[in-house]
């Protein structure tokens, strides 16, 4: 077959892989001037920059982790975020260090006591939104100075508003462990993600067209194409005829700096009201980095807006159920296959998209 893929991130890049060595020819084309979509990192001053935020590989999958494992050699990094509040440190996600800086208990069930004694705000309501949800997880002081205005920042909307499934993502441990996820397997590849997707792409059936937007020519790129794999927006895919979805946006901050060490860690957020910007990023720790200088990124969230990148979802009932219609509606297209985090419009993980891109080979294409 002829198969056009709409975006050579990880999803459309799996996918290409895979049916390329399957013998099918596959165009690529990709509206930015570079391959790989959000994982995209490039080498400036000798570090990996991580070009549209932190990336960091985890799973509990170990079919995901083999497969990842043959495009690149993964480093032993952890991820262990701290945040900063108003110049207070915690670590992060919540666990027993966190507990002791904050209350001065030592035990875990001096720390439960203290969750239990302030969830009792809630007077045994079942959480319905992320605020509720956190309180009960966490209590009320850690919501108020690690929680609530890094999310309404993240988020621009009232931690009231939003959905409890997003805070759920972290975990809350009663051990002495600052690993933020309680993944099997963890790291990040060594020499960056970008060399992943250039060895997915580097195939003589797979052809690669850079700054090439599908809007621009939507009719004949799908009437050459047997099949289509798309990976942008699904609402603009149908023109929006439902009403537009919404999207969080970022502005990525980069500054290189001529010091060796700016703050000691991969991660820092910020989880004051007055910062605007929800974390910075020292890219040189994801490896170990004992570069002369350094470079930094703030993350700044914002409303999307058309023109704007959208790299978050928003997963709230309302924009949930237009998701409904358009993926309905997708459904009638046999031959355009919607995927990825803009295609299905989820809050996928990197680990998450390869096992869909995976899934979606075998459906499409042992038939
Ligand atoms: P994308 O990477 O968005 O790729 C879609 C591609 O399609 C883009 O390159 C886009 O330019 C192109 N495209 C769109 N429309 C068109 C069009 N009309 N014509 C041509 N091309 C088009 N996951 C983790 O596992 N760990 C993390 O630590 C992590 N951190 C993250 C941090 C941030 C700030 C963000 C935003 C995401 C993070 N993720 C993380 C999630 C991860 O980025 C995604 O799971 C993954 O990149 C999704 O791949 P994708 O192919 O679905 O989408
Ligand atoms: N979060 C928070 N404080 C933090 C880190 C995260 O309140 O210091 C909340 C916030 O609502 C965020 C969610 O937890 O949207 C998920 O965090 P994660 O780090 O998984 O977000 P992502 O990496 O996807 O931006």
């Amino acid at each position: 077959m002829n198969i056009l893929i709409v975006g050579s991130g990880l999803f459309g890049s799996v996918f290409a892989y895979e049916a390329a060595k399957k013998g099918h020819q596959i165009k690529v084309i990709e509206k930015r001037n570079h391959i790989a979509g959000n994982i995209y990192t490039k080498e400036v001053e000798n570090i990996q920059m991580h070009q549209y935020g932190a990336h960091i590989f985890h799973t509990s999958n170990k079919e995901i982790w083999d497969y990842i494992n043959q495009f690149a050699e993964f480093n032993r990094y952890t991820n262990s975020p701290v945040a900063n509040y108003n110049g207070e440190i915690y670590n992060l996600p919540f666990n027993m260090n966190t507990f002791n800086k904050l209350w001065g208990v030592v035990t875990p069930a001096e720390a439960q006591a203290k969750i239990d004694e302030q969830k009792a705000v809630l007077n045994g309501k079942k959480p319905e939104n992320l605020e509720e949800q956190a309180i009960s997880l966490v209590g009320t002081d850690i919501y108020r100075k690690l929680i609530k205005d890094y999310t309404e920042k993240q988020w621009g909307r009232p931690c009231t508003e939003l959905p409890a499934f997003i805070i759920k993502r972290l975990p809350v441990r009663l051990t002495y462990d600052n690993n933020y996820f309680n993944d099997k397997y963890q790291g990040i590849p060594i020499g960056g993600y970008t060399q992943i997707i250039e060895k997915m792409l580097d195939h003589e059936n797979i052809e690669v067209h850079l700054s090439t937007d599908f809007f621009e020519n939507k009719e004949s790129l799908e009437e050459e194409a047997d099949k289509v794999i798309y990976t942008g927006m699904i609402d603009q895919y149908f023109n929006y005829e439902f009403g537009r979805l919404e999207y969080r946006s970022l502005r990525f901050e980069h500054e290189i700096l001529d010091i060796q060490n700016y703050q000691g860690n991969a991660v820092v957020n910020y989880t004051d009201a007055q910062n605007k910007f929800t974390r910075i990023i020292e890219h040189k720790h994801f490896e170990f980095g004992e570069q002369e200088k350094t470079i930094i990124t703030k993350e700044y969230p914002s409303d999307w807006k058309p023109g704007d990148e959208p790299y978050y979802p928003v997963n709230d009932k309302t924009n949930n159920d237009l998701f409904k219609r358009y993926y309905k509606k997708s459904k009638e297209k046999k031959k355009v296959i919607f995927g990825g985090r803009l295609g299905m419009y989820k809050y996928y993980d990197m680990h998450m998209v390869i096992h869909e891109a995976l899934t979606c080979v075998q459906k499409e294409l042992s038939k």
